[in-house]
């Protein structure tokens, strides 16, 4: 392209209707301006993949070709990006190799279980990335184009982006259960110590508008307070609603850098971010019968005195084996699993899909029944069952087989607790209190698979293990199935 207008502009100035100098001056201009048009090409094919991407993600089928488009479209704009702007590649390579040597580092050692730590960990680099990227902006000595739309978007990059960054390390340590967070904290007047340093943040921001750097400090500083602020309070059941609020956060951080560095690919994927987060959030929300308006304002605390363990197990507890289980089994016409974290930690899906196999080679129907929240993310479940190749169809989502399990003869619970706990519908003090839960405790039999009478991440005893039609069978999950598939395999 760059020959083509040389040489256009060659012949102007040979055939005497453009001077040299202004010939010479025209040439850089439109070579930028087609440079320029040329990254925005490629930036607009990296946000087609990138929705694309997204599209695939909604269905577990073509959930891997969706990730690929999306990793592809994140390849472009990289790519695009690094030739179309005046970079130091020594800088840049270091980058990569220190990011490729600590993404393998992690890939490596981090467990499945701990995936939602790593995700908030996530969050929470993106968060502060935008912030670098803003304040390295404005180190700058050119002033940007629009200093005062560069300005507030700093602002802004700097605001949302610290609060990412230290809510989101606050909620890594909450969910790694780390002594220090695990419980929530909080003193007296908070959300109004919150709402001063949110107004004080903003005002700053707003006088960025001249485009000098010093507040940026400032907001910066309040920003990153305010996060760890916003967060401590926040019981740990209501995580996942805070993970994706975090998720949201750090697309939103990311698109306002992208106003100040005059991006159009980060504006676009920070803003598709922003908005499945938000989406992602609302979604939680009803599953945790949260109101978004209750968690930005971080009015999350769990509260009330729930009935001690002694009080709800005593002497009604009704332990069982495997053989028990297996006979148990035998004649049975629909069986629903229920799987929770405790399937994640034991890493039972594969022996799940084996009993089930068993089972259907009986004429017995399985299916699997879906909580928003089991496990530690969301998805969590889904991501664990399609790695032992479970059916998609007979993952049954919460509204779709709460209603039928009147109709089942047995329910066989893995590792899950407070997605199962009826408390959640009879305790309005309780922390769970209107978190829509599955409805088990209706099933004909309940087979309660777990290690002991512990609590789940709500940290409250479970009345279901109580009641008269559920059997303990006490152990690790996998160990428990493979007894339980031994069992069947020896009755057939
Ligand atoms: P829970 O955390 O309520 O319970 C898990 C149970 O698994 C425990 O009671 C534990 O009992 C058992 N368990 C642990 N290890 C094993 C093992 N090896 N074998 C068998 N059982 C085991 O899990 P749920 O899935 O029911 O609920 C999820 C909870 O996590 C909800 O409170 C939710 O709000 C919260 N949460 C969810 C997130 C999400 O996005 N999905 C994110 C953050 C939190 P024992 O020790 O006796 O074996």
């Amino acid at each position: 392209m760059n020959q083509v207008i040389d040489q256009l502009l060659h012949n102007l100035v040979l055939a005497q209707e453009l001077p040299v100098e202004q010939a010479g001056e025209l040439a850089e201009t439109l070579e930028v301006s087609t440079s320029s048009a040329g990254a925005n090409l490629g930036y607009l094919i990296a946000a087609v993949l990138f929705i694309m991407g997204i599209k695939g993600m909604t269905h577990p089928r073509t959930a891997v070709r969706g990730n690929m488009l999306g990793a592809l479209g994140m390849f472009i704009a990289v790519l695009v990006t690094l030739v179309s702007r005046d970079v130091s590649w020594s800088l840049i390579i270091v980058g990569i190799a220190v990011g490729t040597a600590g993404g393998t580092w992690l890939a490596r050692t981090v467990e499945m279980t701990q995936m939602p730590q790593l995700v908030a960990l996530f969050n929470g680099f993106g968060g502060i990335a935008s912030v670098l990227v803003a304040g390295a902006e404005l180190l700058k000595e050119t002033p940007a184009e629009n200093v005062v739309v560069a300005g507030i978007a700093s602002g802004l990059t700097g605001l949302i982006g610290s609060v990412t960054f230290t809510g989101s390390l606050i909620a890594a340590g909450k969910l790694h259960e780390l002594p220090q967070f695990k419980k929530p904290w909080s003193f007296d007047s908070q959300q109004i110590v919150c709402a001063t340093l949110l107004v004080l943040a903003l005002l700053l921001t707003w006088a960025m508008q001249d485009g000098t750097g010093i507040e940026y400090i400032f907001v910066v500083a309040i920003s990153l307070v305010l996060g760890v602020l916003l967060v401590t309070p926040i019981g740990g059941a209501d995580m996942p609603v805070v993970i994706a609020l975090l998720n949201s956060y750090s697309g939103l951080a990311a698109a306002a850098a992208g106003f100040v560095i005059d991006n159009n690919v980060l504006i676009i994927a920070g803003s598709l971010v922003g908005a499945s987060g938000l989406i992602l959030c609302n979604i939680m929300c009803k599953a945790m019968n949260r109101s978004l308006p209750n968690v930005l304002f971080g009015k999350m605390e769990p509260g009330g005195d729930s009935a001690s363990a002694d009080e709800v197990y005593e002497g009604k507890i009704k332990s069982t084996s495997a053989d028990e289980v297996a006979m148990l089994l035998d004649g049975v016409q629909r069986v629903v699993v229920v799987p929770g974290y405790g399937l994640a930690v034991a890493q039972a899906q594969h022996v799940v899909r084996e009993l089930a196999d068993l089972l259907e080679a009986e004429a017995v129907s399985v299916e699997y029944a879906i909580h928003p929240v089991a496990g530690r993310m969301p998805g969590h479940m889904n991501v664990l069952l399609a790695e032992a190749d479970v059916p998609y169809d007979q993952l049954k989502e919460m509204d779709e087989i709460n209603p039928t399990f009147a109709q089942c003869d047995v329910a066989i619970v893995i590792g899950a607790n407070d997605v199962v706990n009826p408390v959640a519908n009879t305790d309005p003090t309780s922390p769970i209190a209107g978190m829509p839960i599955l409805n088990v405790h209706e099933a004909r039999t309940v087979i309660m698979i777990k290690r002991s009478l512990s609590p789940g991440f709500a940290g409250i005893p479970n009345p279901l293990f109580a009641a008269d039609n559920c059997l303990m069978l006490f152990g690790d999950g996998k160990q428990a199935l493979v007894d339980l598939v031994a069992a069947l395999k020896e009755n057939q």
